[in-house]
């Protein structure tokens, strides 16, 4: 099948989007490489605390004229933001997988659920309404309106380039908010382009910004006293040391959402093949660097044929998974990030033989790419089994395509091992027995779970949750926990004489 034509076809320099205007950084410029084919595509820059402060200040400028544009006519920006981007649907997805390296079809997941949220918040008039009680003393009424807070910093990670932005900025502005977009450096293509799209759509400038860099935006964005929250996704070291033990400092708002070390519990009941097809795509998919990812499946019970022929078929079905440039629509599986990222993914697979695991399937030996596409990036899927819950390959987040298999004795095992694990991202369940799917969901800690799913991903109309070392803060981002994030509620008491 032949590559799909690539919609980069020089390399760029980035530029901010500050106040409506496209500006250059005079920040040092790092490449952006495109891992399948180790190519130049753009280079970004890596802005300065004085271009974050210009941020601030264009969003300053534009946040009273924008809180007072009714919600609907907000609403209407949203509207037209979302045609373009369905205009744009497929170049968006195309330079997603140029920038990260996963295959177009995830991509194109991406750029969809990216775009759901913006259809979601162009909701507001019904989602931001307050709420009211007459007489909550004879002739005194009480109602709670919800208000628009002011600036917001939104700081991106490198696995979902395009979609994670948006599972805050658009309820943010639509709550009459202006945000300050800070994209991962590693991909900051597809945000980019997202920004110019906005200024196509005609927002009021200030309202929405960009600004391209690292850990220097980033602290000017804890720090500055004008910046009223932050909404951050990305690793828990991150999450957890540096934004919200800096947001409680500084007294701002925060989401901070963490990594993960997830579990897919597997009963002897399941339906065998479909569960091998679903397992397949939570491993693998996005070349497991997903915070939904399962990383260890725990296969319950004591039946030993059992054991050995699923993992036999799991075994089969990942060494059948086509490794290629994302841009060939017959590729299952894309390159990991970049060169570092694959050492480290390598570090842990190292590390479970040295903890007594056995592998079943060698990604670092068996790999097979499709095309003629340097090895640099490339890793294929690996299996080990005989892991156990205490071996760091369980505990710490992997984040690339491995799978640590071990057994549980029965259903409570599997339980217990879920909840010890420090991270609470998601886990799942493959039964066909409602007892025990009901059981699964009641007790685990995790944030998100999945029956049947391996990918326990929440729609834009529900809370992207998480828990444990997976989440710092109490809302979570999209939907309605956003709305409330983003807001904040004065309650009115009224009489009158
Ligand atoms: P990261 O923490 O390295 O970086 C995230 C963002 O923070 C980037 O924009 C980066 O520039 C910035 N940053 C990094 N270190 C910083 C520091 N010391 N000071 C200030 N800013 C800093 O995360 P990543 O590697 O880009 O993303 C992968 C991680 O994100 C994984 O751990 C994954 O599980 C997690 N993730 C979580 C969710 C979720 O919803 N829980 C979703 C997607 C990804």
């Amino acid at each position: 099948m032949a590559v799909l034509e690539e919609p980069i076809k020089e390399v760029k320099v980035l530029k901010n989007f500050i106040g409506g205007e496209w500006i250059e950084s005079k920040g040092q410029l790092v490449d952006v490489v495109n891992p399948a084919t180790c190519k130049v595509i753009a280079k970004v820059p890596i802005s300065t605390e004085e271009e974050l402060n210009a941020a601030v200040e264009a969003a300053k400028e534009a946040f009273p004229i924008w809180r007072r544009t009714p919600p609907l006519a907000r609403a209407r920006y949203l509207f037209r933001l979302k045609e373009l981007l369905e205009e744009h649907f497929e170049e968006i997805s195309r330079i997603q997988t140029m920038e990260h390296g996963k295959t177009i079809d995830e991509s194109r997941g991406e750029t969809r659920r990216g775009i759901e949220n913006v259809e979601v918040a162009t909701g507001i008039p019904s989602l931001m309404m307050g709420y009211n009680l007459e007489d909550i003393a004879t002739g005194i009424d009480e109602y709670v309106i919800r208000q628009p807070v002011g600036i917001f910093g939104i700081i991106g990670p490198f696995n979902f380039p395009f979609m994670i932005p948006l599972w805050s900025a658009p309820y943010a502005v639509a709550t009459g908010n202006c945000v300050i977009i800070k994209p991962s450096s590693e991909v900051p293509i597809s945000q980019q382009k997202l920004a110019e799209l906005v200024d196509e759509a005609g927002f009021p400038p200030g309202v929405w910004n960009v600004v391209h860099g690292g850990r220097t935006v980033v602290s000017a964005m804890l720090d500055h006293p004008d910046i009223a929250g932050i909404a951050f996704v990305g690793s828990t070291p991150t999450a957890k040391d540096v934004i919200y033990k800096r947001c409680g400092e500084t007294g701002k708002r925060v989401i901070a959402q963490g990594g993960a070390a997830n579990f897919i519990v597997v009963m002897p009941d399941c339906s065998v093949q479909r569960t091998i097809a679903s397992l397949m795509t939570s491993f693998f998919g996005n070349t497991g660097q997903r915070c939904l990812a399962g990383q260890t499946l725990i296969v319950v019970g004591e039946d030993d044929n059992f054991y050995k022929r699923f993992i036999e078929r799991v075994v089969d079905a990942a060494s059948q998974i086509t490794i290629g440039y994302g841009l060939d629509e017959s590729v299952q599986m894309g390159p990991l990030r970049d060169e570092e990222k694959k050492k480290r993914v390598i570090k842990y697979i190292e590390m479970a033989e040295e903890e007594g695991a056995r592998i079943l399937l060698d990604g670092r030996k068996s790999l097979r790419i499709k095309g003629d596409y340097p090895e640099t990036c490339f890793l294929g899927p690996t299996i080990f089994e005989g892991v156990t819950p205490d071996m760091r390959v369980v505990q710490e987040e992997i984040f690339g395509p491995t799978m640590g298999v071990m057994r549980a004795r029965d259903l409570d095992e599997a339980i217990e091992i879920c909840n010890e694990n420090p991270y609470q991202n998601a886990q799942c369940i493959f039964t066909s027995s409602g007892k025990s799917a009901r059981e699964f969901r009641y007790r685990i800690r995790s944030g998100n779970v999945g029956i049947n799913i391996g990918i326990a991903a929440p729609m834009a109309f529900f809370p992207f949750s998480g828990s444990g070392e997976s989440f710092f803060g109490v809302l979570h981002t999209q939907g309605q926990e956003a709305i409330r994030f983003f807001t904040e509620s004065k309650v009115v008491i009224e009489r009158w004489f």
